[in-house]
């Protein structure tokens, strides 16, 4: 993502503003609708079913009608998206946009001639409604798909691009690797290799912590004090710089995964993110209770997000995602489903047939293989089935 400053007219700036409180509007409705959501109940309804919703509304309410209906169908897409964040672990739940501090909307399906250069500085992009925005060309504007324009608590505009990465030939091999978000490792391989997503140094990770306790008790002092602040801008440069080392593993990682293979199998996380608890899944109970706590497994879980999203660019069309059930639980040799196959966090020693291996690359066999096994109807599992709502998320 690269911002660069939104340079609205007056006129042009009233009809941002109302793209925002559509999109905010949208946005809260579809937070509502889930919160009603309890176990037992049926699904809150899921995209598809909020954008027929918001037709109806638009029928009805001449302001919703007014406004641009791709600005607020992307606002319940953006949404859906981030309810997937959240089942698969990497992001808070949604929560309500709130007038003059979360203002914002995205507009996609942005074609080649609606990005323009006017002059050295200035630069132009076209909205729906609104037409030709001027925005200050302050670097290269990569080749956009869609953006996403802001205002800011202070009110400045930004408009925001989405490069489109570069997506990687195949080999043509004919090559197949199943992928496994391990616990004990970021992510293990059917071919065997163990990733690790790069973590916090033992020391950096102390001193966040030193920070955020410091935070914490600073957070009862007074609101404008300037160590406050001080503490704020720390925490902020250790976690950007953090980021920054993830992102770079992850682009190397889908980059190499792209080249290598043909088909790249990943667990469906929609899934996976819904079953896993601390108490343990119908999967592997427990399989996440020992896993080590706080900020690390944040970052494994954020680096392994941040992988499949960027392996669906650059491998399109090429990952497969794969039903997670028993794949932690079935032996990768001869099949055999049991439990006690799985001898601890680290090591896999099938019941039946005596084949031991990582528990985690055993886990990436069966997700190469693809075994597509239901959760349901399948005798022997242990413990009860997973009732949670699915998420209706149609492939972008
Ligand atoms: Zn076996």
């Amino acid at each position: 993502m690269s911002r660069y400053r939104l340079l609205p007219s007056t006129a042009q700036e009233v009809v941002l503003r109302d793209h925002c409180a559509h999109a905010r509007f949208v946005w809260n409705l579809a937070v509502e609708q889930q919160s009603w959501w309890r176990p037992g109940r049926a699904g809150a309804p899921g995209y598809l079913e909020q954008c027929r919703q918001l037709t109806a509304a638009r029928v009805e309410h001449d302001w919703l009608r007014a406004g641009s209906q791709m600005v607020q169908q992307q606002a319940l897409r953006d949404f859906a998206q981030a309810m997937a964040n959240f089942f698969v672990g990497t992001h808070r739940r949604p929560s309500w946009r709130k007038a003059g501090r979360d203002e914002g909307f995205r507009v996609v399906a942005v074609k080649p001639g609606q990005v323009r250069r006017l002059n050295r500085n200035i630069g132009m992009v076209r909205a729906p409604k609104v037409g030709w925005v001027r925005f200050r060309w302050s670097r290269v504007v990569p080749a956009v798909r869609s953006y996403r324009v802001t205002q800011d608590r202070i009110g400045r505009w930004h408009v925001a691009f989405a490069a489109v990465p570069e997506p990687i030939p195949a080999p043509g091999t004919g090559g197949v690797v199943g992928v496994d978000r391990g616990v004990v490792v970021s992510a293990a391989l059917s071919t065997g290799e163990l990733l690790m997503v790069p973590r916090l140094s033992p020391g950096r990770e102390r001193r966040l912590q030193r920070l955020q306790r410091l935070q914490r008790r600073l957070s009862r002092a007074r609101r404008g004090s300037a160590r406050r602040a001080r503490v704020k801008l720390a925490i902020a440069r250790l976690r950007a710089r953090d980021a920054g080392t993830r992102k770079d593993w992850a682009e190397k990682t889908s980059t190499d995964l792209a080249r290598r293979f043909d088909v790249i199998r990943v667990e469906n996380l929609h899934v996976k993110g819904m079953t896993r608890s601390a108490k343990g899944t119908t999967d592997a109970p427990g399989r996440n209770v020992g896993a080590k706590a706080g900020l690390n497994r944040e970052i494994m879980r954020s680096g392994w997000g941040l992988l499949v999203h960027r392996l669906e660019d650059k491998a399109q069309g090429r990952v497969e995602k794969i039903n997670p059930a028993f794949t932690s639980q079935r032996c990768s040799a001869c099949g055999r489903v049991d439990g006690k196959s799985r001898k601890s966090q680290a090591s896999f020693q099938c019941t039946a047939c005596g084949f031991a291996c990582n528990a985690d690359v055993n886990a990436a066999k069966n997700i190469a293989a693809g075994h597509a096994v239901t959760a349901r109807g399948r005798s022997g599992s242990p413990g009860r089935m997973n009732c949670e709502p699915q998420l209706a998320l149609p492939p972008a």
